[in-house]
């Protein structure tokens, strides 16, 4: 094929849409790594012949099944299960596991796609995957929860495999639902193996992997900001989320100096002028995680804040702003309104949670903007050292592990730096793109993969 026989840009994405016709959340993912992939292949040719990138956006396979269970009251509740293989050109498929309302396979496609350039990134052998189901775990008693997860995994259990997909925790799916789900996956294969990554220490699981991906987003936020002459020291805030990656990013930030504002949940936001310090962190994991109670119920305990209900925290002015609770949080209004607030770095924790018009108007501001599949990869890289320890059978050290968390999100942020930095501009101080050298050496990695298996 000639090179000016190759399909462009829209052509591509108009075949996406056709394809997927509804799957506005998967569409929306491939649209925002193609326009850099096409930019980066246009002159080779090897990629355009052998399809690559029309390949990644197609899963390998999706599996969608019925999960049905009882509820304490003995009703027979129904709901749907999926599992996205995505792609597993460079190792087992690996992502975690959804329970939201809110899931659906247009969700789980995109972050299983997404999830195939993040694992890329970290520069261990994970290829990329999702899962999970309609099921809403709030205001579940733990038995029903119990009862779901058995019955989910009783159908999941044969799709995945130590050497085959590897899931882990996400929205909803945190040490609760991996134990259950380990101890079914165990009960029916008769198999001790690390099937799962998030398990419970006692049980296989490994230190540094529960605040890995808030730590390692923070990680890569100071990166920036070293790159840019500065530091997170004396900085002001603003996280969204309360959950697993909010809560370790902000307790990170107050690790290296910075005071942050805001905490939120899905019913609206807390903003404290005093800071959240780590004492106000603790209350907050111990409230949401194990009490599974409201952000709101903060001002109770530290009255000088105040709860904004049904609102989303963007508007509060800050320096450093951390999206850690959902995909599309940062609308292109809200990413205007940081930017006339002063906002300098944008750090995504959460997956794709800034739409398509914010990231332009991050992008055209010339912000440091670090995209969810490199700032939030801390998480899947502990899982892959998770991996490592259990076909070892060895347990490394927190302090080990720390390290290696470190070095992992210095090497990412060093590949995005690779490739988003422009022809001429200097490779040390010149803008970053990060949004583009996270898609391009994300994408390199697995393409010259499949590069080497042929027509697979
Ligand atoms: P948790 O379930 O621990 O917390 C999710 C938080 O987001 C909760 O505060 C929740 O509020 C809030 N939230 C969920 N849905 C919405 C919504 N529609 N609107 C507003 N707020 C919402 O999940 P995690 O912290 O694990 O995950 C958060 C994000 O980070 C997700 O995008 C996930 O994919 C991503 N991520 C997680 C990784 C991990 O290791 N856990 C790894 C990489 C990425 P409420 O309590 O009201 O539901």
């Amino acid at each position: 094929m000639a090179v000016s026989d190759h399909v462009g840009f829209p052509e591509f994405m108009a075949g996406v849409e056709k394809r997927n016709p509804g799957q506005k959340e998967f569409v929306q993912a491939i649209h925002e790594v193609a326009q850099d992939i096409f930019e980066f292949i246009q002159d080779k040719e090897e990629y355009h012949e052998y399809q690559i990138l029309r390949r990644i956006a197609e899963p390998d396979r999706v599996v969608s099944f019925r999960v049905c269970w009882e509820d304490d009251d003995n009703n027979i509740r129904v709901q749907r299960g999926w599992r996205v293989q995505n792609n597993n050109a460079i190792g087992p498929y690996k992502g975690g596991i959804r329970f939201h309302p809110n899931v659906t396979e247009s969700v789980l496609k995109f972050l299983a796609f997404e999830q195939t350039f993040k694992n890329s990134l970290t520069g261990l052998s994970l290829g990329g995957g999702k899962g999970g189901s309609n099921f809403n775990p709030k205001g579940k008693s733990d038995h029903e929860v119990m009862r779901f997860c058995q019955s989910f995994m009783t159908e999941l259990f044969r799709h995945v495999g130590d050497d085959i997909d590897v899931p882990a925790g996400d929205i909803g799916v945190g040490g609760r639902e991996i134990a259950y789900m380990f101890g079914q996956y165990k009960r029916i294969t008769n198999k001790f193996s690390g099937v799962l990554t998030g398990k419970g220490l006692e049980f296989g699981g490994s230190l540094v992997r529960t605040e890995a991906t808030g730590y390692g987003a923070v990680y890569f936020l100071q990166d920036m900001l070293k790159r840019a002459g500065d530091d997170v020291e004396g900085k002001t805030a603003v996280v969204s989320g309360s959950g697993n990656v909010a809560t370790h990013a902000a307790e990170k930030i107050v690790h290296l100096g910075g005071k942050v504002l805001t905490l939120s949940d899905s019913q609206g936001f807390v903003f404290d002028p005093d800071g959240f310090d780590l004492e106000k962190i603790s209350w907050v994991k111990e409230h949401k995680t194990r009490r599974r109670g409201r952000i709101a119920d903060y001002v109770e305990v530290y009255p000088s804040a105040k709860f904004h209900a049904e609102a989303r925290p963007w508007g509060v002015p800050c320096d450093l702003a951390v999206p850690c609770a959902t995909q599309n949080e940062i609308r292109g209004e809200d990413a205007k309104s940081l930017v006339a607030n002063g906002c300098i770095v944008v750090v995504e924790g959460a997956n794709m949670p800034t739409d398509l018009d914010g990231v332009a108007v991050f992008k055209n501001a010339r912000i440091l903007f670090g995209p969810g599949k490199a700032a939030n990869a801390g998480g899947v890289a502990l899982s892959g050292l998770e991996m490592s320890q259990n076909a070892a059978r060895v347990v490394w050290s927190e302090e080990e592990l720390q390290e290696r968390l470190r070095q992992l999100m210095l090497g990412i942020h060093d590949r995005c730096t690779q490739y988003g930095v422009s022809a001429g501009a200097s490779k040390d101080t010149g803008y970053c793109d990060y949004v583009k050298g996270a898609n391009i050496a994300g994408f390199k990695k697995v393409a010259d993969a499949m590069l080497a298996y042929g027509v697979v």
